[in-house]
């Protein structure tokens, strides 16, 4: 089941085609996407081979710890996307925010990470996998020390 989707930033300068193996998304409520995005970060996967991008010359990549980089756009300054730079099996994976897909509905929202991180005024509605920070670390084999997001 293969699901084309397209989307782009808010000026438009970076636009983007992604074939979506899965329209299943979570959301991240650690300190780093919530300062990135302003609030929770909604995220869906993408193989790096299924996205094609266009303007890619306005990608701004920030290398936000020493295993991952995010991406803006370099005009408007739309956060693209959370890509993890070391060897792995992550680093074909490109963690793209559902806001910036021109038609975000149809998706399924199925898990919240870093929950225990999540400010108290405001909470998803629904049932999912909610896991707390250490719960998140243990799943991806991350060690305390590393947890820099
Ligand atoms: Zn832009
Ligand atoms: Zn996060």
């Amino acid at each position: 089941m293969t699901e084309t989707r397209q989307g782009g930033c808010l000026c438009g300068a970076v636009r983007f085609t992604a074939q979506l193996d899965s329209t299943e998304f979570g959301a991240c409520h650690c300190e780093m996407c919530r300062r990135w995005t302003g609030s929770a970060l909604l995220g869906l996967m993408v193989p790096e081979a299924n996205i094609a991008w266009q303007g890619a010359e306005h990608i701004k990549r920030h290398q936000s710890s020493d295993w991952a980089e995010r991406a803006n756009c370099s005009t408007c300054g739309s956060a693209l996307f959370y890509h993890v730079t070391m060897d792995g099996p992550m680093a074909a994976v490109y963690e793209i925010p559902i806001g910036l897909l021109d038609d975000a509905s149809g998706l399924t929202f199925t898990n919240e990470i870093y929950i225990d991180h999540k400010p108290d005024s405001f909470a998803y509605d629904g049932n999912r996998t909610r896991l707390t920070r250490a719960q998140t670390l243990a799943k991806f084999g991350i060690s305390d020390k590393e947890d820099q997001a």
